[in-house]
């Protein structure tokens, strides 16, 4: 809520208690204005939502009432304009009269009340983006996100939520907001009626408990998912971080399922989580750990994004870009712990963890970008960078989420080497979340350098900024060592590289990647460029990657391209792989002191 506070001259006494009687004076105003929002679609195959949202109890003084559709929404920090897909913005008083509004810019709307005790304003959304979990709606189903299709009044975003939901028959309603009657919900205020997605339409709903707490998995879509085994697991990750962080802070939890062909990704809410898959992952025992690793991922968030908070996320602003630099640990941090909780959890092998951490090795090592941008900048640049990732940004740029990750292995080695095994990251993510509840300002980078700080000694200090601020290598040999682990070379690595990765585009390979300084960057192949043959013969993106394995280093090979509509070639010099995927193990020699905390931070898991 902004109050503005008088300014010019007068004495200081006076001002401030102008200033304590305005609020005085608003405060008891605003205390009586009433939110109803209404969500009807009556014809869901136009994919328009109707809404309407009624302010009661408004004050006589306003003139006024401002409407508001945000710019982005929480979980991906890219400017979306969803202002874009509403039509038919209108308002009237409690008799019916027309009030005139105008846009003021491309997301608000300004009502002229002219003092009206009520205004109802009504808009039309059109929604038709199921795949980025914002809104959408077909005559199968319905789905929203509250940012991209409620509007808010900023004076009044602290103000209680009622909303009433107008399903077609047949169809039903499941959200983590709470319920006062069949399809009607409240929330306390804006911000945490926005992170309440709805789900509406014939989903199957299995209720179950875990931790003594009600949750509620809720499935749109075919498929060979099984509830029961799904809720079985779901109930481990569920119990194991009840464990991490010792309570769970929510009394109902939803995860919200959409099982659909080209369904992938999720989004963390304050008590809810909206998930995609396809339908057929769940009997192949890889593709399934793959969907368990996406649970986990967006119900370790319920903490690390939804209650311990980056101070720019905690109240933020809907109609701009929150420029934050933590995060690498609210995405990174979460991506590192989700694999844990399910090794942990039993649902995943040590040997398979490691398989894991071979990879972010590897993947660490062979961005260029990781050498550019630090980790840090990364999230803060995420705005304008990282959702809109070009064709140089694994060259130029590093990767909060990646990245993250690997910072986050790095300093839960680095505490746990420095205390001898008594401490660990886990224990400065607990630190953070009694220091930062939900109801607090947020944290900054600053007071996770404190938190690792004393988890792991002052000395870390200097380590948290190397790895969060700057941009020189992991020293991973040295860290894995601290678990006595070591990194075992390739045993048959491939003989060269090109450097280039590549998909099949119809009959040609369309390269995808060009990393800076290998043989097909040097030889000025780019992103984008389709392939069509290798020394005169055509190929695929896997014919390419298998031929090239007859080649030697200093070799050559032509590869004939289509650049636009132009046919080119280009001479690719081969060289040795400067990097191969090297397994990680623990060595032989290991001490007393490694296999403490080897066996600590990977128990030997499940199956
Ligand atoms: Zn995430």
């Amino acid at each position: 809520m902004g109050i503005n506070h008088p300014g010019g001259a007068g004495p200081a006494v006076f001002r401030a208690s102008v200033c304590v009687l305005l609020t005085l004076c608003v405060m008891t105003a605003d205390s009586d204005v009433r939110i109803r929002y209404g969500l009807a679609m009556p014809r869901p195959a136009t994919h328009l939502f109707e809404v309407t949202v009624t302010f009661s109890g408004l004050p006589a003084s306003a003139n006024d009432l401002t409407l508001q559709l945000p710019v982005w929404r929480p979980g991906r920090y890219l400017v979306l304009d969803f202002a874009g897909g509403v039509t038919r913005f209108a308002a009237g008083g409690a008799h019916g009269q027309v009030l005139a509004c105008r846009k003021t810019d491309k997301s608000t709307w300004r009502i002229a009340t002219g003092g009206a005790a009520e205004v109802r304003a009504t808009y039309e959304v059109y929604a038709d983006e199921f795949d980025q979990r914002t809104r959408g709606l077909d005559d199968e189903h319905a789905f929203v996100n509250g940012a991209a299709v409620f509007m808010y009044s900023p004076a009044y975003r602290s103000r209680p939520v009622e909303l009433q939901v107008f399903p077609p028959a047949g169809w039903h309603v499941t959200t983590g907001m709470d319920s006062t009657a069949t399809d009607h919900f409240t929330a306390p205020d804006y911000d945490v009626f926005a992170d309440c997605p709805l789900e509406i339409g014939t989903q199957r709903d299995f209720a179950f408990d875990a931790c003594g707490v009600p949750h509620v998995l809720s499935i749109y879509g075919g498929g060979n998912w099984e509830p029961d085994t799904l809720i079985r697991d779901i109930r481990k990750i569920i119990e194991t971080n009840r464990e991490f962080w010792g309570s769970l802070p929510y009394r109902r939890y939803v995860f919200l399922l959409h099982c659909t062909p080209d369904g992938g990704g999720g989004t963390e809410h304050v008590n809810s989580t909206i998930m995609g898959t396809s339908p057929f992952v769940f009997r192949n025992p890889e593709s399934y750990r793959g969907f368990l690793g996406l649970v986990s991922h967006e119900y370790f968030h319920t903490w690390n994004v939804k209650q311990i908070r980056p101070a720019a996320l905690a109240h933020p602003d809907y109609q701009k870009e929150n420029y934050t630099g933590e995060l690498w640990l609210a995405e990174g941090g979460t991506s590192y712990f989700d694999g844990l909780i399910l090794l942990k959890a039993g649902l995943s092998t040590r040997e398979r963890y490691l398989d894991g951490v071979a990879r972010t090795v590897y993947e660490d090592r062979l961005r260029p970008g990781n050498a550019v941008q630090s980790v840090a900048q990364s999230g803060f640049d995420a705005w304008i960078k990282y959702w809109k990732g070009d064709r140089e940004s694994f060259n130029e740029e590093s990767d909060y989420y990646q990245k993250g990750a690997a910072v986050s292995l790095a300093l839960d080695l680095e505490i746990r080497h420095a205390t001898a095994n008594a401490r660990s990251f886990g224990d400065a993510m607990r630190d953070l979340y009694a220091r930062f509840p939900r109801s607090g300002p947020g944290y900054t980078n600053a007071d996770v350098r404190a938190a690792v700080a004393r988890a792991g000694g002052d000395a870390l200090g200097a380590v948290f900024d190397s790895l969060v601020s700057g941009t020189a290598p992991i020293a991973w040999e040295r860290i894995l060592g601290y678990a006595g682990l070591e990194l075992v070379p390739a045993t048959s690595p491939p003989p060269v590289w090109t450097g280039l990765e590549a998909v099949d585009a119809g009959r040609s390979a369309r390269i995808t990647r060009v990393i800076a300084g290998s043989p097909a960057f040097n030889a000025g192949l780019d992103a984008g460029d389709d392939i069509v043959a290798l020394d005169g013969f055509r190929t695929s993106a896997a014919g390419l990657l298998q031929r090239v394995k007859d080649f030697r280093p200093g070799e050559t090979v032509r590869l004939t391209v289509f650049r636009d509509d132009r046919l080119r070639e280009f001479t690719v010099r081969l060289e040795k792989p400067p990097l191969t995927l090297d397994s990680v193990k623990p060595r032989e020699a290991i001490t007393p002191d490694e296999k403490r905390i080897l066996d600590s931070w990977l128990p030997a898991g499940g199956s």
